[in-house]
């Protein structure tokens, strides 16, 4: 199976004649090629997606979420398939590649129902004077996804700005290209025209190749956060709308009334679910005071997690650069005093090739290791001890991404004490991977290394980002007639004169 491009409804081999390998992570074997476009292949897409503008965007929206309506039942009867692909080109678990498809269906769900929140206003703002603001979709738009989560992280962006009459060209992680393949007969099938949807492979020159078309009104971008931060430049110099959403370092705070059977549950499924390739993952844990039944506890239930890509098993890191980037944080610590309590290195791992690496768990000494700073992005908890709740309020303040915090306790004033504390965008109470579903928007806070651009890539925040609001401001004569004065109509409250005139 090649990843080549999606251009008008056909699959299309690149112009470039490029390919790169895909590989299977749990095996290190190749399985497939992915097309690796140049800036004419971008331009095909582009122009094929500026072409299928004008008659998508002029059908009703409630046509255009039909259509969205179709493609969630047909993915949803491929869940299955789908899932065993992103098992073998981005080694999640079966439950974790099921469920990276059903949270990519919940947004396509709520692009469904646009017609129903979408709406523009309107107000009589003076008398015979009425403004009302009406969604324009703004074009071509664009989508750049990581690798992390190959269906849903597509989902989030493409359905609501498609219903929203927009047409999209998408460019799927060079990683993890092959899901997003299977879906391409579900698009003819669910009736998108040719160039509605268009999916273009590729490294960074295609990715710049798109951003710097003068055919693309805006672009959202998921990924790193030095990339995330090169989009956003990139964009902004072009007046270009954008949102970029970067990387994250997720702080967890326990302090001593929290319930340790659940705080170790989920600290465990936050640190080493999807092999720590979550930009929701925990990734420090500041326990406040005393707490070694908790830290042995994590530490212990972590050492029960079987490697492979069965349910409840952890699954590999994406490639060799992972795995050498997380065993470089793990000498580190070590060099500069900190204890691993778990040492994912030595564990266990299937003998069949692949990019396996067991979780670990670091009890630090000093503050300024760097695995307590750094986006590791993979199944590495780094503990801190801390004395007081300023003392883990100022660590999580202090670090510059902003995506993801939670606090476990058993008291709901601890919890507000926290909530209105931690600076990031997405907070939890006892729940360590507090991923917001729509209507609520995801993403990290503005300002941090976690999120650029403007608006949000989901929910409420999405539907602004991918229309124009257009104003309009009317007056038309009042009409004045012998039988009707609206003067008078004004002081008779009771009978509907417009009613009985038959005007409405
Ligand atoms: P990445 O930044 O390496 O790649 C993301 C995408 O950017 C890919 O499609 C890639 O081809 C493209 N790209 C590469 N160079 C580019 C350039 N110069 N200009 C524009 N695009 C370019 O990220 P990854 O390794 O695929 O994914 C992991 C990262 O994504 C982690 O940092 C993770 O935290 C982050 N992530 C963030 C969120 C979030 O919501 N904040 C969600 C998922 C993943």
């Amino acid at each position: 199976m090649n990843a080549n491009n999606w251009i008008n409804n056909e699959a299309v081999e690149p112009k470039s004649g490029a390919w790169i390998d895909v590989t299977c992570p749990p095996t290190g074997e190749a399985i497939g090629k992915c097309a690796v476009s140049n800036a004419a292949d971008v331009e095909a897409a582009v122009a094929g997606a500026s072409k299928a503008f004008p008659a998508w965007s002029g059908l009703t929206m409630k046509a255009r979420a039909g259509i969205m309506l179709k493609f969630y039942s047909l993915v949803k009867a491929q869940s299955q398939a789908l899932a065993e692909v992103i098992v073998k080109e981005n080694g999640k678990n079966i439950t974790e590649a099921l469920a990276d498809v059903a949270k990519g269906l919940e947004t396509v769900e709520y692009a469904i129902s646009l017609p129903q929140v979408a709406q523009g206003k309107s107000l009589t703002v003076s008398r015979g004077i009425n403004c009302t603001d009406t969604r324009r979709p703004l074009g071509v738009v664009a989508a750049i996804v990581p690798f992390n989560f190959p269906f849903m992280v597509p989902m989030w962006t493409v359905p609501i700005s498609l219903v929203l009459g927009n047409t999209v060209v998408l460019k799927p992680s060079e990683k993890c290209p092959m899901t997003l393949n299977l879906v391409r007969d579900l698009i003819v099938e669910a009736g998108f025209p040719a160039g509605v949807w268009q999916m273009v492979n590729g490294t960074r020159e295609c990715c710049e190749a798109l951003i710097d078309s003068p055919l693309v009104k805006a672009v959202s971008f998921v990924g790193s956060s030095p990339i995330a931060k090169l989009v956003s430049v990139r964009c902004n110099s072009l007046n270009k709308r954008v949102i970029a959403l970067g990387g994250a370092k997720n702080h967890l705070v326990a302090l001593k009334d929290a319930d340790l059977e659940g705080t170790t549950r989920d600290v465990v499924a936050s640190f080493a679910g999807a092999s720590g390739q979550r930009c929701m993952a925990a990734s420090v844990l500041l326990v406040v005071g005393e707490n070694d039944d908790l830290i042995n506890n994590v530490v212990q239930r972590a050492r029960e997690l079987k490697l492979g890509t069965d349910k409840g098993e952890m699954g590999p890191v994406i490639d060799g650069h992972s795995l050498k980037k997380i065993n470089s944080y793990l000498e580190a610590s070590e060099a500069s005093g900190a204890k691993l309590l778990l040492d994912g290195r030595s564990m266990e791992v299937p003998k069949n090739g692949g990019n396996w690496i067991g979780p670990s768990v670091i009890l630090h000494e000093k503050g300024s290791d760097k695995a307590l700073h750094d986006e590791i992005f993979g199944p590495v908890l780094s503990i801190l001890k801390v004395k007081t709740w300023q003392d883990a309020i100022a660590i999580e303040n202090a670090n510059p991404f902003g995506n993801a915090a939670c606090i476990y306790t058993s008291k709901g004033g601890s919890a507000d004490w926290f909530t209105q504390r931690f600076n990031a965008g997405m907070l939890g109470v006892n729940i360590g991977i507090p991923v917001p579903r729509e209507p609520f928007a995801f993403g990290g806070l503005y300002g941090t290394l976690s999120k650029y651009g403007d608006g949000d890539i989901t929910g409420e925040g999405a539907i602004e980002f991918f229309s124009a609001r257009i104003k309009i401001t009317t007056r038309w004569p009042v009409p004045v007639e012998e039988e009707f004065e609206p003067e008078a109509a004004l002081s008779d409250v009771v009978t509907d004169h417009a009613n009985f005139n038959g005007r409405m």
